[in-house]
């Protein structure tokens, strides 16, 4: 399972794309953290995506930096959150002061070195990327071997409002942040990704699947359905 690639997606989406006549291509973020882009008139796709590839980094902080502003969470005051979910438990949060190598680390609670604080938000989010990548691919790669669905990979992404997608290629997503729910709701989020693999609709023969995999995932949809709010926390 070590060759499972893991890829972060960033979802960038046009929010308005405006055509004119004009020769520059010209991208504005804006308060509500919207991408607006100027184009020339004949601009063909290729290009725009072009333009979208370069200007990856440079959208996705200044997307951040407007929700942060508008969420009220700064960098600076996200440590005063304290408290952070992992595995569907809560950990607490420990500023220290020594030259940690590592800018976080987790034992039975976060401890973030003071150098990172104002990164902290960063630094968080890159930490439960990785442990999203290797805790699901785990679980992914686990339900695979158990039932002889078959994908193809497995990418993390950033998303707001949704747990996992599959797509028609078997490629499997997951937003970094379910892995701030239980062992067994992942578990329950690997199976319906990978049940949709064979079965792309939620028709009684899918659920039918994920029962036969998983159980109780009628209780893990509800956890889901009741901490949905974990996925807009940052
Ligand atoms: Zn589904």
């Amino acid at each position: 399972m070590a060759d499972i690639p893991v890829e972060i997606l960033s979802e960038i989406k046009i929010d308005k794309l405006v055509r004119s006549k004009r020769k520059s291509f010209s991208l504005e973020i804006t308060r509500d953290a919207k991408l607006i882009l100027r184009v020339p008139e004949k601009a063909s796709l290729a290009d725009i995506q072009k333009v979208l590839d370069r200007k990856k980094r440079w959208i996705l902080k200044n997307q951040n930096l407007a929700r942060e502003k508008t969420s009220g969470i700064t960098a600076k005051e996200f440590v005063t959150v304290k408290e952070f979910w992992y595995l569907g438990e809560l950990y607490k949060l420990q500023v220290i002061n020594n030259h940690a190598v590592l800018p976080l680390t987790f034992n039975n609670g976060f401890y973030l070195s003071h150098s990172h604080l104002d990164n902290a938000r960063e630094v968080f989010i890159r930490w439960y990327i990785d442990q999203a990548g290797a805790k699901i691919a785990e679980r992914v790669n686990h339900y695979s071997l158990l039932s002889g669905l078959k994908y193809n990979r497995i990418n993390i992404t950033n998303a707001r409002r949704r747990w996992g997608s599959c797509s028609n290629r078997g490629n499997l997503s997951f937003s970094w942040r379910a892995v701030m729910a239980p062992l067994s709701v992942i578990d329950y989020l690997a199976v319906h990704e990978l049940v949709h693999t064979e079965e792309m609709s939620h028709s009684t023969k899918f659920w039918g699947k994920v029962k036969a995999l998983c159980p109780d995932y009628e209780q893990h949809k509800k956890w889901l359905r009741d901490n949905h709010q974990l996925l807009s926390l940052f």
